[in-house]
């Protein structure tokens, strides 16, 4: 393959940054570049060895650098690699990588050095995106998602499953080919016991999708209430900065303020809208119809309540509203005499949490009554689970194709129906590894990677 090279470190000031190189020619394209302190040509050096030089563009030194040397097939893309680590400067490092293109290689696209992994055979497509989501974890729990899929869980039970479905396609083969031989007739019943484990192993990859995504991308979060009950002042509690305005004046918040915060494990994307009243004020008006959209469309609601004072018209009006969504009730101002009748709250609420947004109490409460939610702390996040749309959409596709051979086989359908419905689950799963899928999709799975990875 071609060589190509990009700055695999951040595109920002640090103390080391990485250059790398890959390709049949990577080898020679470093030694045009990198001199060692000792003399000896990159050409010489062995797999995962290094050696201390300079950077050299012709005959002006760029930087002192250390080069580490991977041979083929063992590095991370399968092809000859080279690394060179240099001062972490924007300036000294884009020198030495134009200096390279400038010798024989070709600038990365996103995402192509583990593109040429997986064309290379050292990673299948889904291990190939936890590369990805490693990069991006934002906790504990996402980055063991990621790790078990990096270790080819998804591609092992995906492999096992596939197994099952070929061993079965191969007896009904036989059985339908070779009909005066003494082939054994294949049996409904255990064909049937197969491809149900078939299906339940393969359904464990999806079960506990939703809580992986919630993991990545965040939970859609809106704060809601009446004005003045302390929505503000609680988003901003959440956010740790002075996001949104707080004043008792009722009807403050017009627009939505949005920020991105982290309870326990849960990231929510939080939206302060404005309070929930009937109201004569053009403008109010208008920010209490985004509200309304903002709780359409939110995954969580959390519903302020003023903890202080009785419930009013207003706040049966929002319960009202909220009826059907995932919901948390908060009672704010717990750090007054609170008057609140709890008996209504607890009609409408599973979850009620007393706090004081404003003395910033009672946010742990909070935080275990999400978790709860979202029922994080039930999943064993050892176990795989499909990372995005794509392998889920695979792998739902395989599922619907087995169900069907199910149903087919429970009716008494003609076998030969099965075999279709069976191979085709086949193919999915091979779309979901990767072994048989198209340029457009695995070029999509890398257009999301980062440049230098
Ligand atoms: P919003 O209209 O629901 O956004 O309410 P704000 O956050 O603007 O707060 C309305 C008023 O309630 C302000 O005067 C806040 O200082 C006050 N407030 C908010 N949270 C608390 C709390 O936990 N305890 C007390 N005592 N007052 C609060
Ligand atoms: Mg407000």
């Amino acid at each position: 393959m071609n060589t190509i090279a990009a700055i695999s470190t951040p595109n920002a000031l640090g103390g080391i940054a990485v250059i790398r190189i890959s390709g049949d020619n990577a080898i020679n394209v470093a030694d045009k570049v990198f001199r060692s302190v000792s003399g000896k040509k990159a050409a010489d050096m062995a797999g995962y060895t290094c050696a201390y030089g300079t950077a050299y563009d012709g005959g002006e030194r760029l930087d002192d650098c250390i080069l580490t040397v991977f041979r083929a097939p063992h590095s991370y893309t399968g092809e000859d690699t080279a690394e060179i680590s240099c001062h972490g400067g924007l300036y000294v490092t884009k020198r030495i990588l134009r200096t390279l293109l400038k010798n024989g290689a070709e600038t990365a696209q996103a995402g192509e050095f583990t593109k040429r992994a997986f064309i290379n055979g050292k990673l299948d497509l889904t291990q190939a995106e936890a590369v990805m989501d490693i990069i991006s974890a934002k906790g504990q729990r996402e980055l063991k998602m990621a790790e078990n899929l990096r270790e080819g869980a998804a591609f092992k039970k995906a492999k096992e499953v596939s197994g099952m479905l070929i061993k079965a396609l191969a007896d009904l083969a036989a059985w339908a080919d070779y009909p005066e031989e003494d082939i054994p007739e294949v049996d409904p019943d255990t064909l049937l016991k197969e491809l149900r484990a078939s299906y339940n192993m393969l359904n464990q990859l999806v079960m506990n999708y939703d809580s992986g995504r919630i993991l990545r991308e965040g939970v859609a979060t809106a704060i809601v209430g009446r004005p003045n009950v302390g929505k503000s002042t609680l988003f901003n509690c959440l956010s740790g900065c002075e996001r949104s305005i707080v004043t008792d004046i009722a009807g403050t918040t017009r627009d939505v303020v949005e920020e991105t915060v982290k309870l326990g494990d849960v990231v929510l994307r939080l939206s302060d809208t404005a309070g929930i009243r009937d109201t004569d004020d053009v403008i109010e008006e208008i920010g209490v119809g985004i509200a309304q959209k903002k709780i359409d469309e939110s995954e969580l609601v959390i519903a302020v309540f003023d903890g202080s004072c009785p419930l009013t018209e207003d706040d049966l009006i929002l319960i009202n509203k909220i009826k059907n969504k995932k919901c948390i009730a908060v009672v704010n101002k717990s750090d007054v005499e609170i008057t609140l009748e709890n008996k209504i709250i607890n009609q409408y609420f599973k979850q009620i949490v007393y706090l004081s947004a404003k003395e910033n109490t009672g946010v742990e409460q909070l935080t275990a009554a999400v978790e709860d939610e979202f029922r994080l702390n039930e999943i064993n996040f050892d176990t795989t689970v499909a990372a995005n749309e794509r392998q889920k959409s695979c792998i739902d596709s395989a599922l619907e194709c087995i169900q069907n051979a199910i149903s087919a086989l429970e009716n008494g359908e003609f076998l030969d129906a099965v075999t279709v419905l069976i191979d085709e689950a086949e193919q999915y799963l091979l779309e979901l590894t990767g072994e048989k899928v198209t340029d457009a999709v695995v070029d999509e799975v890398f257009s999301r990677f980062c440049v230098g990875k």
